[in-house]
């Protein structure tokens, strides 16, 4: 069994001094938890540590932990890749998605938001790398998009969220963090203002929240590692 409570209380800790260390307020950065491939007592133990936003990946798996754990005090985050026709539990389940890389998907999802609800909160996926085998759009193309989005009725456009290359030392894992805050600072520039950095995991959140991450996802450091 993993140690949930006490790997929260241990990431808590270093999110707090990654706060004092780079000169900012721990309430400007949001603990984001991925239960990407655990199960529904993951969920549970952290939420009962305090924890309230979670992560997945996965649309069927991300619904059917909702349904088991059975609590309407939880945030759910949607932070995989997202194919056109699964939107629509996505937008009638969850109150995050972090992976928007085409106007097509914010479209849809924007449609199927129901009317009652409050809006979906979205974050563009920049592929800050221009890796050719991953997700995301160019940087060049984000404020198209972003302009676009903000448009759409039960959305609100909160930011970008990036998963850079692998990057071995704080100065390099830096770098693609740097561009991403000053994409977000050219998008205010142009008059669309965002709240939302959605970057660092595990292996490279420190570097993320010196350069200005207000959600960080973060899996294995609270609940071991995934068997792949
Ligand atoms: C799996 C995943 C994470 C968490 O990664 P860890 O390295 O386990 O902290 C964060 N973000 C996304 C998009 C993921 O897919």
């Amino acid at each position: 069994m993993i140690r949930v409570t006490e790997n929260f209380r241990k990431i808590q800790d270093l999110l707090a001094q990654a706060a004092v260390n780079a000169e900012r307020s721990r309430d400007e950065i949001r603990l984001l938890a991925v239960t990407k491939g655990k199960p529904v007592e993951c969920v549970l133990e952290a939420a009962s540590a305090g924890q309230r936003d979670f992560g997945e990946n996965f649309v069927q798996e991300g619904l059917q932990k909702m349904d088991e754990a059975g609590r309407d005090d939880l945030i759910w985050h949607f932070i995989g890749h997202l194919q056109a026709n699964k939107t629509k539990p996505v937008a009638e389940r969850f109150h995050w998605v972090h992976t928007v890389d085409r106007l097509k998907i914010a479209e849809r999802l924007s449609r199927q938001r129901p009317v009652y609800a409050k809006d979906l909160n979205i974050c563009i996926q920049v592929n800050i790398d221009e890796e050719a085998a991953k997700a995301g759009v160019p940087a060049a193309e984000v404020p198209q998009l972003a302009q676009a989005i903000s448009e759409l009725r039960g959305l609100r456009l909160r930011g970008l969220m990036c998963i850079p290359a692998i990057r071995q030392g704080f100065t390099e894992q830096r770098k693609p963090f740097a561009k991403m805050r000053m994409l977000s600072e050219s998008l205010r520039e142009s008059g669309i203002n965002t709240d939302t950095l959605s970057m660092g995991m595990t292996a490279d959140y420190v570097a993320a929240i010196h350069e200005g991450a207000t959600i960080v996802r973060i899996g294995t450091a609270l609940f071991g590692a995934r068997e792949s």
